[in-house]
């Protein structure tokens, strides 16, 4: 239901058009002064308000100049609804934006089709508003859905490689140091699942992609590339530091402590700097560096 607060000292004003709105079927509340629109306002949250300009304590073109100045209340739609009918004081309120300036006098059935009008128009702005900003949300649920792996919030398969195709092509050819990449498998992880059952496997994915996210940089992107193997693009990175870095995640997943004591997480991980490859080239001279690791004992980075 739309909402309509209406200022005006007058009480004989304030009943007649609350009462004639009400049978409308607006809901109105009513304020006797100028400083009470400023104070409740933003309580009150309006779709509509009318406003008398000579009031107590505040004037009507005080209010709109406050409303107007405030980015949570500039766009509530303004009526004046005064006896100040010089061509001045009615170009006065226009300049706030008011949407419509009644003089008194007024035709109380003329009053109620014209506010009619414009809450009509003001509703279904409303409407067109709150559509937009639901398709805008499930638009923006639905990509983020797109490219995110549901366990552990980590960017899923497709989009890290399409992120790895994009950041080959910000490299130019043979650009050195441009950038590195990660790829880790966590170690005996069936052994895991098998042991533990799946629930803790998925902890441990979920946990390890949580403490692996913490130690990386805010321009590196984290993904899981298949069930217990992920890849970590490193930005303007070179070889030796980007071994530093994988290095230092490999050591912290090895500490980690677990709540079944027994547990213990390890990963083997391959390092490789672009040198012109495409993605899937790199992504595959990676890959051989990772089962090197695991042939070379597991636990351990091979760059
Ligand atoms: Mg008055």
């Amino acid at each position: 239901m739309l909402k309509i607060l209406v200022a005006d000292d007058s009480d004989t004003i304030r009943t007649m058009v609350s009462f004639k709105l009400k049978s409308c079927g607006y809901e109105v509340v009513t304020v006797e002064d100028g400083l009470e629109v400023i104070n409740n306002v933003e309580s009150i949250n309006p779709d509509l308000i009318m406003l008398d300009v000579s009031m107590p304590n505040m004037n009507g073109f005080e209010v709109a100049s406050r409303l107007r100045a405030s980015p949570t209340t500039q766009n509530i739609p303004i009526i004046f609804l005064t006896a100040m009918a010089d061509t001045e004081d009615v170009l006065k309120g226009l300049g706030f934006g008011a949407i419509d300036y009644i003089t008194k006098p007024f035709k109380p059935e003329i009053l109620v089709a014209k506010v009619c009008n414009h809450l009509n128009m003001i509703k279904s702005r409303k409407e067109i508003t709150q559509t937009n900003e639901q398709l805008k949300q499930e638009n923006k649920g639905l990509e983020e859905k797109a490219v995110t792996d549901g366990l552990t919030g980590l960017y899923n398969h497709n989009f890290i490689i399409e992120r790895l195709s994009q950041e080959i092509a910000r490299c130019n050819r043979y650009k050195a140091n441009c950038l590195s990449i990660f790829m880790f498998d966590l170690d005996h992880f069936k052994a895991i699942n098998d042991n533990y059952g799946h629930l803790v496997g998925d902890e441990v994915l979920v946990r390890v992609s949580a403490e692996i996210k913490r130690l990386l940089r805010e321009v590196d992107i984290l993904g899981r590339y298949g069930g217990e193997e992920f890849l970590v693009l490193l930005p303007d990175t070179s070889l030796e530091n980007a071994c530093v870095a994988a290095e230092k995640i490999r050591e912290r997943v090895a500490t980690l402590n677990w709540s079944a004591e027994t547990l213990k997480v390890a990963l083997s991980g391959g390092v490789c700097a672009f040198n012109g490859e495409d993605a899937i080239e790199l992504i595959k001279k990676t890959d051989i560096l990772l089962y090197l690791a695991k042939r070379n004992g597991r636990n351990r980075i091979e760059c």
